[in-house]
């Protein structure tokens, strides 16, 4: 294992996550789909209203507003953020004011009251409704809020779309090291594979920064992604990696070959349950007891399952599931277990 790099230990940060997270394994599922064995890293778990991969980069998200002493965060999300809802639990943690911009549609309050909006409203976030769903467009509006509160007086430290920036990465860069000693201490055997839902890329560059570090150069990253383009993520992915690199000032090798993105599980697009998902989500409460969410983990793993069905990994021994949360967003998609109740 690498020693931990003192740039990353230098950087500012804030407690807000269970860490390390847990690692199983899934035997029953192994068995159900004559796979190879399967191992599940368990980042619902990671607390913050509820648990997720945001918790990870919010401790330097937050960290960084606090040091340049920021009183309140922006960002943005979909409905169902469950970026948004974390952000809005950190906040409050670190003692900020949550300014959310949600997208609905026709940019007003949607009727429905339930999952992760629930939650950011009982974490008593400021929410701005915009009615394009959009990178753009939610990077305008963070923009206009922005102005609009730094004018009343505030000091607004915006945090960008899936809490994907270089600071943010450094979350996923700090859990390869987590997962290096969890193998190194025989917590668990070395993955071949680790498989994980991705889509503003940032979980994605930081484990590659992070796997370099970390010395898990020869673990292959397979990106399963929600609702981009492979070729339009891609570049996303590369740059967050080099200004992830660029803050801890190390170098980077040529990691072209190294950004694998799945984009042929999107299907209707996002947030939209297909009958992959749906299966996949009921294959595993059935098999193992745990759950995973219809818009990103439930798609990752339907994905997972596919590619191992078609012998498209092998050969491969041991394939870790990143479980990076959502289970907030399951109770607002009741479709999962009756299609028909699908908006
Ligand atoms: C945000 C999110 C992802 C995707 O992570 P990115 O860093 O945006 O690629 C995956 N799963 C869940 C549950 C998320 O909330």
């Amino acid at each position: 294992m690498q020693p931990y790099p003192s740039q990353l230990r230098d950087l500012p940060r804030y407690p807000l996550a269970f860490l390390p997270t847990p690692i199983q394994r899934l035997d029953r599922l192994s068995a159900s789909l004559n796979g190879p064995t399967l191992l599940i890293k368990r980042d619902d778990q990671t607390g913050l209203a509820t648990g997720g991969n945001k918790a990870r980069k919010l401790e330097y998200l937050i960290g960084s507003a606090l040091a340049e002493g920021a009183d309140c965060v922006i960002t943005a999300g979909a409905t169902q953020s469950n970026h948004a809802r974390q952000t809005a639990a950190a906040a409050r943690a670190a003692g900020l004011e949550p300014y959310l911009i949600l997208y609905a549609p026709g940019g007003s309050t949607p009727p429905q009251l339930t999952g992760n909006l629930l939650l950011s409203h009982i974490l008593g976030a400021h929410i701005h409704w915009v009615g394009t769903r959009s990178v753009d467009a939610y990077n305008e509006a963070i923009r206009w809020k922005a102005e609009q509160l730094t004018r009343a007086g505030h000091r607004p430290y915006v945090i960008p779309y899936g809490g994907s920036s270089a600071r943010g990465i450094m979350g996923y860069v700090d859990a390869m090291f987590e997962l290096a000693e969890q193998i190194q201490t025989g917590v668990a055997t070395r993955p071949d594979v680790i498989a994980f839902s991705t889509s503003s890329g940032g979980t994605q560059a930081g484990m590659l920064l992070g796997g370099h570090l970390a010395g898990l150069d020869g673990i292959r990253l397979l990106g399963i992604s929600v609702d981009e383009r492979a070729e339009d993520l891609r570049p996303t992915v590369e740059a967050l990696t080099r200004q992830g690199a660029e803050l801890l000032g190390v170098e980077l090798p040529d990691i072209t070959q190294l950004i694998e993105i799945h984009d042929n599980y999107i299907g209707q697009g996002y947030a939209v349950v297909g009958e992959p998902e749906r299966k996949a989500i009921q294959l595993l409460a059935t098999t193992e007891g745990i759950l995973v969410d219809p818009v990103y983990t439930g798609r990752a793993l339907a994905g997972l399952i596919d590619l191992i069905k078609k012998g498209l990994l092998a050969p491969v021994a041991t394939i870790l599931f990143w479980h990076t949360g959502g289970d907030a967003a399951i109770f607002a998609f009741s479709e999962v277990v009756n299609p028909s109740s699908a908006p």
